[in-house]
């Protein structure tokens, strides 16, 4: 069988079944042979382990996944490819093709049912349109998975894994930083896909946290101090943080308390701060 990343026999198998790219579905697949064996790679997969992919499309990547992973669960949402990847994926019979929507999907119950003992990473090219929802759903459900493998726009990449301090950093850099170790492993160019989008890409790796710092109550309100403070970025905290329902001298004590000026701007804090913050925010 051919490459799967070679344009022609994509073309060719992709015309047999009458397939057109979506763009609504953030369809553009890979077609450089380099990048899916790193992805794969990166996942640190054994046959003992089991992959979770986001997306198939054509099965470039699961094919890779398929090869070091005893098992591969694909989600698809695309009802003309599952007719596609039984022809590509053929010669795999550890893949198994999931059609639902990963923002609908019960993963937890789903990862026991078909992959139930077994180490599982996730690794998927993301369709762009839901990036930071995927992301978000995965590391918020703390799935029992070793790590989360992902291509996603550069800027996505960026504010991704931006570290505070930096222009980048805003609510969502903070919420990962808060589930995962997260890190940009490298670059992928736009021609890279088929069709090109019109931006440069990333490949990044979240490694979930197995203990988180805060639980209940107080893990509901730092997630409600985040989305005030970078709600008003412009402002000072003294200012946003009135938006979580606190008076000026509340917020004031509640900055006091923790040693933060009250004219400090939300992306001047760590996450650490953060969590004092809501440590030390009043109950009602
Ligand atoms: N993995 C392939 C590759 O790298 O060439 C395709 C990646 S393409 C960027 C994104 C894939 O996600 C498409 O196959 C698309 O149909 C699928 N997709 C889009 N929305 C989805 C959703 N909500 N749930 C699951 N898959 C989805």
């Amino acid at each position: 069988m051919p490459a799967l990343t070679d344009a022609g026999y994509i073309r060719a198998v992709l015309g047999k079944h009458g397939f057109h790219f979506s763009k609504g579905l953030g369809q553009n697949f890979l077609i450089n042979p380099s990048v899916c064996p790193r992805m794969a790679e990166a996942c640190d997969l054994d046959k003992d382990s089991a992959a979770l992919e986001i997306g198939p499309g054509f099965g470039v990547l699961t094919k890779e996944l398929a090869e070091r992973a005893g098992k591969v669960v694909a989600l698809e949402v695309d009802e003309r490819l599952p007719a596609v990847l039984a022809e590509t994926l053929a010669d795999y019979d550890n893949v198994e093709l999931v059609m639902q929507d990963v923002l609908k999907a019960d993963l937890p119950a789903l990862l026991n049912e078909k992959c139930g003992g077994k180490k599982v990473a996730v690794c998927a090219n993301l369709p762009y349109y839901i990036t930071s929802p995927v992301i978000m759903c995965l590391l918020e459900q703390r799935l029992p998975v070793s790590c989360i493998t992902v291509m996603v726009q550069k800027e996505a990449a960026q504010r991704l894994c931006a570290k505070p301090g930096t222009r980048e950093c805003g609510a969502v850099s903070l919420a990962v930083q808060y589930y995962a170790e997260a890190e940009t492993l490298f670059s992928v160019s736009r021609g890279s896909f088929m069709p090109a989008p019109n931006v440069d890409s990333a490949v990044i790796r979240l490694v979930p946290k197995t203990e988180l710092p805060l639980s209940g109550d107080t893990e509901r309100r730092l997630f409600a101090l985040i989305k005030a403070a970078f709600g008003k970025r412009r402002k000072t905290l003294q200012n946003a943080l009135q938006d979580t329902g606190l008076s000026r001298e509340q917020v004031t004590a509640m900055l006091e308390a923790c040693d933060v000026p009250v004219t400090a701007r939300a992306e001047q804090l760590t996450l650490e701060q953060f969590i004092e913050l809501a440590k030390a925010y009043p109950e009602a």
